[in-house]
């Protein structure tokens, strides 16, 4: 937009819908004080102004006015407000602080004593629903950090089994937090938001070395069975070079067989950046462990990139496992899955099997593997090593 000197860029107690960054000209911030126009602000190029009402929707508390002739570039509300929405509650719960200080101080400072709290001020909003989801954030987060270090976690494990004779063939560790007062705490309430914070990096190198653990303790303790250990790997572990490289060395330092290790890694994580994954997952591939693509089909797959990433097993979603039976398009889906995974000499593993006619639908289709409460629930690897003996 453009403004000719003397003209008005937005006005005291109106509504503010937008931000500007001036591109060229001067523009003056002034308000009213007890009925004076008091100058606050001569801001120029590059500056920012107008952006307190768009972050707090309350009314613009000065007035911009072009000095010279000047051009700015809108910042409309639809721009910032899902950026906002989506933002970590910490940072929101800060900056809106930072908001509050400031309008106090804008006030204190046109009553006349910048030192007094001021009448002026209009009601303060509250920002209760913020503030309480910052507070829970920060508190998980301590509380997820004090879990590592006191042991209140486990990685138990599910069997995964071959669907011709339902031998156990693979395990996969499933994280499991058992809070001193709150109980077991299931990974869906917790995984999300380390995700979120960066601390699912800890989380998920944590549960590697227990995976590395039970594959030592399986070669030890059921010699002469080859079982592979699984474990989830989040999208946030490879995304940064200093983050990849931890976990490149975790699994190279791992003194046993590397080819008894997979990581387990979703769809949306290799579809955001398929370039960097692609080269991330080579270089995970060539220290010898294998790699699966976790609850296929529920993402965004493209099929020539499928063919592009060094992976050995789909894991077939349960939504499809569970429609199959009732639901066409569902048997359909796996069927397609199946057939493409052979296609392209891939192993599959059908997830959430819970009924026997689960199992004869996938044996018909010639699913190789499965997991599911049919089989086995998620336990501690010595009852399993115990029910193996
Ligand atoms: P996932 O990787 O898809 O794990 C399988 C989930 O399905 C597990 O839930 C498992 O308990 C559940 N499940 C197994 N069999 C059946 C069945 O027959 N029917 C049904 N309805 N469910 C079944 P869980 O343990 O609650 O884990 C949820 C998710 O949390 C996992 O989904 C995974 O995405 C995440 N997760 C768990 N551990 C880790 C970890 O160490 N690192 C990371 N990054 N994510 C993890
Ligand atoms: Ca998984
Ligand atoms: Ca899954």
């Amino acid at each position: 937009l453009s403004f000719s000197p003397g003209t008005t860029i937005f006005r005291e107690g109106e509504p503010g819908d937008q931000a500007y960054i001036i591109e060229r000209g001067k523009v003056e911030v002034s308000a009213l004080k007890q009925g004076q126009r008091l100058v606050l602000a001569v801001l120029e190029e590059g500056d920012v102004l107008g952006e307190m009402a768009l972050l707090d929707n309350e009314r613009r508390t000065a007035t911009a006015t072009a000095l010279e002739a000047a051009e700015v570039l809108v910042i409309p509300r639809e721009e910032l407000g899902q950026r906002l929405a989506d933002a970590d509650p910490l940072l929101k719960l800060l900056l809106r602080t930072i908001l509050d200080r400031f309008r106090e101080t804008h006030w204190a400072r046109l009553a006349g004593d910048p030192m007094q709290p001021t009448q002026h001020r209009p009601g303060r909003i509250t920002y209760s629903q913020d503030r309480q989801r910052a507070i829970d954030a920060v508190r998980l987060h301590q509380e997820l950090e004090r879990a590592v270090q006191d042991g209140q976690l486990r990685l138990d494990y599910q069997p995964i089994v071959r669907l011709g004779d339902r031998q156990i063939v693979a395990l996969e560790g499933l994280i499991r937090w058992r809070h001193p007062e709150r109980g077991e705490i299931a990974p869906g309430a917790f995984i999300p938001f380390a995700e979120e914070t960066g601390y699912i990096v800890e989380l998920g190198l944590w549960a590697l070395d227990r995976a590395r653990e039970a594959v030592l303790a399986l070669e030890r303790e059921l010699p002469g069975r080859h079982i592979v250990v699984s474990v989830n790997i989040s999208g946030a572990q490879l995304t940064d070079t200093e983050r990849l490289e931890r976990l490149l060395d975790r699994i190279n330092t791992f003194a046993g067989d590397r080819s008894r290790l997979k990581l387990e890694l979703t769809e949306s994580l290799l579809m955001s950046d398929p370039v960097l994954a692609a080269s991330s997952l080579a270089r995970i591939k060539r220290t010898g462990v294998t790699l699966a693509i976790d609850d296929f089909g529920t993402g965004y797959s493209s099929l020539g990139y499928l063919q592009r990433f060094p992976i050995d097993t789909l894991k077939i979603d349960r939504t499809f496992v569970h429609g199959m039976l009732a639901d066409p398009a569902s048997l359909k889906i796996v069927r397609a899955i199946v057939s493409l995974a052979a296609d392209l000499e891939l192993d599959t593993i059908a997830e959430g099997v819970e009924t026997e006619a689960h199992a004869a639908r996938l044996v018909e289709l010639r699913c190789r593997h499965a997991q599911g409460w049919l089989f086995a629930r998620p336990q501690p690897l010595e009852e399993i090593v115990a029910s193996l003996r």
